[in-house]
């Protein structure tokens, strides 16, 4: 930060403008409209701040500039550099429309991508990373979704192809479909405990779910399986639907979603000294 910035009407601190957190200090100082640099003693030493109070104050003024000296205690000035606006909602620091749509729509909130860990730190191929990243967002194109997108077209049928119970939509199709949901109680099974699957995809990448205990081969290993079943589900969904294909049992799924999720777990660096069928043999044993 320079030292060019209006001292009390800048927004220069985390905390918000300071002529609006101490309106009593504000009133009582003799500098008004200047820069940062006429409230420093550089006599004395760069950070020696000095307000320009007009009388001396009492008990209850000099609690609320203590409070203000805490305010500015983090502030690093620095006098050779010149002042430039900085964009909070960009990493770059450059304004973008797209970031502030984002932070009216989420009412004034920066906008953050909360299943950021399981989806882009899972150690699953590219490809499949970014599908579950479109499923996290639920723009994978169900059904549903083509439906919306192209109204004039009749899809007929519009079910699910891996039940044919009921309409396809992303939550239906990779959690709440009673094909699907074997898959991923097989998968409770393997990592020996239940849940209840959630509401919606989003909610389930968001979900800080532990299983094997704690550890780098644990949570590598559990991406794979994830990243691995929503994978294997909408491969299945594609064949039954593009090809001449009747489909198998969910038993046979569950063996690609394993192999996969070794095979992927497999060429990390974590599992060097494993096999892909070493792991696939017993995973439990695998993350010990
Ligand atoms: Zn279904």
């Amino acid at each position: 930060m320079g030292i060019g910035s209006d001292f009390r009407e800048d927004s220069w601190v985390r905390e918000g403008v300071l002529k609006d957190i101490f309106p009593r200090l504000f009133a009582l100082s003799s500098k008004h409209t200047l820069s940062i640099n006429c409230f420093m003693d550089t006599q004395v030493f760069l950070h020696n701040w000095d307000f320009g109070f007009r009388r001396n104050l009492n008990e209850r003024e000099t609690a609320e500039v203590i409070k203000l000296l805490e305010t500015l205690e983090g502030i690093r000035l620095c006098a050779s550099k010149r002042d430039r606006r900085r964009w909070d909602l960009e990493d770059s620091g450059s304004f973008t429309c797209k970031s502030f749509q984002s932070f009216l729509r989420n009412k004034g909130r920066a906008e953050t991508f909360p299943p950021f860990s399981l989806v882009w730190k899972a150690k699953s191929p590219p490809k499949v990373k970014v599908f579950v990243w479109l499923v996290a967002l639920g723009k994978v194109n169900t059904s549903d979704l083509v439906q919306r997108k192209r109204p004039f077209m009749y899809l007929s049928p519009q079910w699910c192809v891996l039940c044919k119970l009921c309409e396809e939509s992303v939550d239906h199709l990779f959690l709440h479909c009673p094909f699907s949901l074997s898959l991923w109680w097989l998968l409770w099974r393997e990592v020996g405990t239940v849940w209840v699957i959630p509401k919606g995809c989003s909610d389930f990448l968001c979900s800080d779910f532990v299983v094997w205990g704690l550890g780098k081969l644990t949570s590598t290993l559990w991406g794979c399986l994830v990243h691995s079943v929503f994978w294997i589900i909408w491969m299945e969904r594609n064949r039954r639907i593009f090809e001449d294909y009747k489909g198998v049992r969910v038993s046979d799924l569950w063996d690609r979603v394993k192999y996969w999720a070794a095979f992927w777990a497999s060429v990390t660096k974590d599992f060097k000294d494993y096999s892909y069928s070493t792991i696939m043999r017993d995973m439990a044993a695998a993350v010990k």
